[in-house]
């Protein structure tokens, strides 16, 4: 059976990484029968402001799909609506709209990419999965903030039931399919909260303890936001899987991605159980755009997560061990001290999906 997949190409660097993405799956879907369609859509920042599409229009597009890979949107000369950068506005629409409630976050050191922390050198001694709650928290904006006569300003953190039972599923069954920590081989998911200080944490806590207890495999534990931030900085080799609100995991996720070499390779899932949409992290890189120059990997191993997503296990294993074979070879793009360009590289990943 088919699958078709919604490709949004985004601005700036999104259609050249896109574009190398496509080529490996395609040579994929050749090797492994994998029937994928890919149906393309240049929507971005740009096509919006151009009237091309609506916001409202991409959604009920994207409704029909189960995939959605999408690049980078974004273009500092464009504002829309309300003010912010181009593409945002898109960007949390998708999220929001169709309740993408898992944002999962892969920190992985991958070869030949340099930590800046100094004991953590070898290709795979980071390798966690940060999950943030993507759906309420503080930035649950559409319950409301207020700001009162000047002088106060409040905004409410949302915790429900609901949202932290789904984020913490979620985070459980990763941990269950997933590779347990380097540093000892364990599945554990942390929760990370600060109970100790807010009653909406003690709550979010609470209920994570509660689905804990449906799997007795994957050892369950807390962390506080701030010992966390240390935590990963001296001992990310210990980690495995982590849950965490909103707000928490906005920064947090950043810290991870830093930890790991930053842009060119972080990369992203948001997820509920019935669809996902499979991103790079960084943005549109307005800069090198046009120039053939930017990174692929992290749109080549968004791409890889969806194939996982998909139920294509061994294609997406396929994916994932190309990229990292072709960069443990030295093949790597000029941001990570290589030479070569997007579709350079690419071609290395296609010649390593043997
Ligand atoms: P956003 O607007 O989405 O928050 P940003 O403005 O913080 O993103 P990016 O658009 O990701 O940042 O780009 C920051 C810089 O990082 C770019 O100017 C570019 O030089 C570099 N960069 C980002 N992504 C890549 C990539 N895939 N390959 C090479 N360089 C990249
Ligand atoms: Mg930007």
């Amino acid at each position: 059976m088919s699958e078709r997949i919604m490709v949004l190409e985004g601005d700036g660097i999104g259609p050249e990484v896109v574009g190398c993405a496509i080529r490996a799956l395609e040579a994929l879907n050749d090797a492994y029968g994998l029937g994928l369609e890919f149906v393309k859509y240049d929507v971005g920042a740009r096509s919006i402001s151009q009237g091309e599409w609506t916001v409202e229009g991409v959604i009920e597009e994207a409704r029909k799909f189960r995939a959605i890979l999408k690049g980078p949107m974004g273009d500092p000369g464009i504002r829309n609506r309300q003010g912010t950068e181009g593409g945002l506005d898109l960007i949390l629409a998708l999220r929001f709209s169709l309740d993408l409630y898992a944002n999962v976050r892969p920190v992985r050191l991958l070869p030949g990419v340099s930590s800046p922390l100094r004991n953590f050198s070898r290709p795979d001694s980071i390798d966690y999965t940060l999950i943030r709650e993507n759906s309420e928290g503080l930035y649950a904006s559409h319950f409301g903030g207020m700001e009162l006569r000047d002088e106060v300003a409040v905004d409410n953190q949302i915790i429900t039931r609901k949202g932290v039972e789904r984020v913490s599923r979620m985070a459980f069954e990763i941990a269950r399919r997933g590779r347990g920590s380097p540093w000892d081989g364990r599945k554990r998911v942390l929760c990370v909260e600060k109970s100790n200080v807010l009653r909406s944490f003690a709550f979010f806590r609470r209920v994570f303890d509660e689905v804990s207890a449906d799997y007795g495999d994957v050892e369950a534990g807390h962390m506080y936001a701030d010992a966390m931030a240390q935590y990963m900085v001296l001992h990310p080799d210990r980690l495995n899987v982590v849950v965490t609100e909103n707000m928490f995991g906005d920064i947090l996720s950043d810290l991870g991605a830093a930890t790991v070499g930053g842009l060119g390779v972080a990369y992203s899932a948001n997820l509920n159980e019935r669809m996902g949409m499979f991103e790079p992290v960084h943005g549109s890189a307005p800069d090198i755009a046009g120039k053939g120059i930017a990174n692929p990997v992290a749109m080549l191993l968004s791409a890889s997560m969806m194939l996982d997503f998909l139920s294509k296990r061994d294609a997406a294993v396929a994916l994932e061990s190309a990229v990292i074979r072709a960069m443990s070879s030295g093949a790597l793009t000029q941001d990570l001290g290589g030479h070569l360009g997007s579709e350079g590289f690419t071609d290395k990943v296609i010649e390593n999906m043997g």
